[in-house]
């Protein structure tokens, strides 16, 4: 496996508020899959041109622009209001790569794959798989940072991405509040350690709609949750502030779900992957995160089968799960990334053996969430509509996160809309998933 930079896209967005905000959806999508954004044509290795159509002045700027983008670097995609009339660009310029109508995210996101893919790596990469296919409308990933400060040794990501570089607050707020405006109902906040947020910067003040903020972790939930939408965090490392946004989740501002990556819980096992964390202190935090907020939801993910890992580390990574009773796990099997430092690590296990594992792992923790959402069953509850299948509606909970985690089937229902809110009681249960009814 090679890798190489992240792919650099060129944007221009001409035209009026409404433009903007498709540029924004367009922005966002290509920030949360690994895009880099630049802001001149020669760093660019695409360029997407958001055109207006609306006067002749404007239509003239825009044909301008795609002729400039296509002298300066070549590779142009056009997306915006003069799309939409005719075929004028096509005859203007018929080299460029694609040409769209406006509010076309996904048609300008599928011209960009094909011109410029970014490789989906598990080990890079925010957004699951799934993501790829390019989020519903009604919800998007709101990428708050890049880099990372720490050095997991199972990690490429500092040595591909540097160290932490936080986005300004108020972009970050501005992007978040156009998406709301433009009909977002879930904002999943990502990046690669999120409650680092504004370290970089010193947690520099900036402003939103004229308040002063600040570049951190707290501020940024509390002020996303004064939007109208669920706002979900991702990856969130568990430094001690990370305390701090419970009572926004007990309070009903921000969804009450953490997603943290714990890795493991052997102090031997997470001491050689450079992980900080303590797995006695994560149990004694866990509590009081369940004392404080009881609706919360945490999910984590785990490594199985790291270099090193005996039959007791194994174990106690099981029997932290057992104790911790999270309510969502994902879990991987080691594999070796070209570039990380744990592949000169000894004690490497073998294959077989952490298939084993991490089969035994999954068995343990099914039994687990089976448990838990056997308990949802009579409750009442609103949910969110993400589509329909064969059999009616899927749905989600507060406590699950698009992509990664279970959904509620409300079968038979096949009307209601994507990104609308309805109430629910649970009447059934597997090991992930919920099923549901739907209540007036
Ligand atoms: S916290 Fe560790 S695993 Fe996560 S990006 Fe940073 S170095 Fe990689």
């Amino acid at each position: 496996m090679t890798h190489s930079s992240p792919p650099r896209v060129g944007f221009i967005s001409l035209g009026c508020p409404k433009a903007l905000v498709d540029s924004e959806r367009i922005l966002t999508q290509l920030r949360a899959e690994g895009y880099d954004i630049v802001p001149d044509y020669a760093g660019a290795d695409l360029v997407v041109v958001n055109t207006c159509g609306f006067i002749d002045a404007a239509v003239e700027e825009s044909l301008d622009t795609i002729g400039e983008a296509l002298q300066e670097n070549g590779k142009v995609i056009v997306t915006g209001c003069l799309g939409a009339k005719g075929d004028i660009v096509q005859q203007s310029h018929p080299q460029v790569l694609a040409v769209t109508g406006p509010h076309a995210l996904e048609e300008v996101m599928t011209a960009v794959h094909k011109h410029l893919p970014a490789a989906h790596d598990p080990y890079t990469s925010l957004i699951p798989p799934g993501g790829i296919k390019l989020t519903p409308r009604h919800y998007a990933y709101l990428k708050i940072s890049e880099g990372c400060n720490h050095r997991c040794r199972f990690c490429i990501i500092p040595a591909l991405r540097g160290d932490l570089v936080s986005r300004p607050v108020g972009e970050v707020l501005q992007e978040a509040e156009n998406l709301v405006q433009a009909g977002v109902k879930e904002l999943l906040v990502v990046s690669q350690d999120t409650s680092a947020y504004g370290v970089d910067v010193k947690y520099r003040t900036d402003f939103w709609g004229g308040r002063p903020v600040k570049t951190r972790f707290t501020e940024l939930a509390a002020a996303l949750g004064s939007l109208d939408a669920w706002v979900r965090l991702h990856y969130v490392y568990p430094y001690p502030h990370v305390d701090e946004v419970i009572p926004l989740m007990a309070e009903g501002r921000i969804v009450p779900y953490l997603d943290i990556p714990l890795q493991h819980a052997s102090p031997k096992i997470l001491k050689s992957m450079k992980r900080p964390a303590n797995s006695e202190n994560v149990l004694r935090r866990i509590e009081s995160w369940r004392r404080d907020c009881p609706d919360i939801t945490l999910r984590s993910t785990f490594i199985v089968g790291f270099p090193g890992e005996t039959a007791q580390d194994f174990t106690e990574l099981l029997e932290f799960l057992k104790v911790a009773q999270l309510d969502r796990v994902g879990a991987f099997a080691y594999s070796p990334v070209e570039g990380a430092a744990a592949n000169d690590l000894t004690g490497h296990i073998s294959e077989d053996e952490k298939q084993d594992r991490l089969q035994e792992f999954m068995e343990v923790q099914a039994e687990i969430s089976a448990s838990k959402l056997a308990t949802k069953v009579g409750q009442r509850m609103t949910v969110i509509v993400d589509g329909q299948d064969e059999h009616g509606s899927i749905t989600r909970r507060q406590a699950d996160a698009p992509e990664v985690d279970g959904v509620v089937y409300v079968e038979g229902e096949f009307d209601l809309p994507a990104g609308e809110f309805v109430e629910v009681e649970i009447t059934n249960s597997d090991a992930y998933d919920l099923y549901a009814r739907l209540v007036d």
